[in-house]
């Protein structure tokens, strides 16, 4: 029967696993099958290569136009591969685990797992410290572009290139990839709503917020701060694991134009929103390359973070009753 095989692909998925573009897809198909009451799953756009860029919507039967929601991209820098895993854990949490139905209740949750498919594909496939899209360029022999540099907020500023074949390159205009514009329509569209911008990398340990353009603060920092501090506290519980946190520049030392988290606070009007870099810390060369043993431990911590993070905005929304 079609259903148990569903079922039984459900359970046999293995969290502690890198798994490729197609596997991914396949999972999340079941799982929307599965669970069609709380799970929806929708192409939110196409990528140059023609792969569908999935968007998994999560909200128990309570549901309604103005529920509050989190929306969370990973998997904007292909060769970041910890960060499409914890994500697939934590949609794997919410829907299947009894003991976490009550957030689905209380919350409406976006998940674009693979913010950037054909860089994730190529990844697996051909160069594993890939970053970029897979679009063509200007110039014949380099293609893509970084997501994370193509939104329109001081979109060509500094810490991206109009090069095309950097690794940072800012493409023609903002938003001229169909992974940035889908993002920014499904945003836009649900902005009202959407009280948690989370956009999920690695690697590095550290939870950042605006801005990243130039070396302000943002004017509430310290309203971004408060939920920070009780989120690295619970994820510290975890595995003992060190977050460290800040305001984006003044933590990395590095500015960037054109960041999605950026945009979604300057733009959407999304007040809470932050980067998160996965481990490992930033004292490892290359952890981009992460093993796979690795995948669990992180997993586990950055679902104790979106538990906290649910909590302190769902407790600021009962607040304000809005
Ligand atoms: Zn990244």
């Amino acid at each position: 029967m079609e259903n148990d095989d569903d079922l039984l692909l459900l359970q046999n998925f293995i969290y502690g696993k890198f798994h490729t573009w197609d596997e991914i897809c396949v999972f999340l198909k079941s799982l929307a099958k599965e669970y069609p009451q709380w799970v929806n799953i929708e192409a939110i756009g196409t990528t140059f290569e023609q792969r569908s860029i999935f968007m998994v919507t999560i909200s128990s039967s309570f549901d309604n136009a103005d529920k509050p929601s989190i929306f969370i991209e990973a998997g904007m820098h292909a060769r970041e591969w910890l960060a499409p895993a914890v994500v697939m854990y934590s949609i794997g949490q919410l829907v299947t685990n009894s003991l976490y139905w009550k957030l689905i209740e209380e919350t409406r949750w976006y998940f674009v797992p693979v913010a950037n498919p054909d860089g994730y594909a190529y990844s697996h496939t051909t160069d594993r410290l890939w970053r970029k899209t897979r679009s063509p360029t200007l110039f014949p022999y380099c293609f893509g572009i970084d997501c994370n540099r193509n939104f329109d907020s001081h979109w060509s500023e500094a810490g991206s290139s109009k090069n095309p074949c950097s690794a940072v390159y800012h493409g023609p205009e903002p938003f001229s990839e169909p992974e940035t514009s889908a993002i920014k329509e499904i945003v836009t569209r649900n902005a009202s709503h959407i009280k948690l911008f989370l956009s999920v990398h690695s690697y590095g340990q550290a939870i950042v917020y605006p801005w990243s353009h130039d070396t302000n603060n943002s004017d509430d920092l310290e309203d971004l701060e408060k939920i920070v501090k009780e989120v690295v506290k619970s994820m510290e519980s975890i595995n003992g694991n060190l977050y460290r946190y800040g305001n984006a520049y003044k933590l990395t030392n590095c500015l960037a134009g054109g960041t999605s988290f950026d945009w979604a606070k300057e733009k959407a009007g999304i007040k809470y929103s932050y980067t998160i870099e996965l481990p490992p810390d930033n004292t490892r060369s290359l952890g981009f390359l992460a093993e796979r043993n690795e995948i669990l431990p992180a997993a586990k911590e950055f679902f104790d973070g979106l538990q906290t993070f649910q909590k302190c905005i769902h407790k600021e929304f009962l607040q304000n009753g809005n």
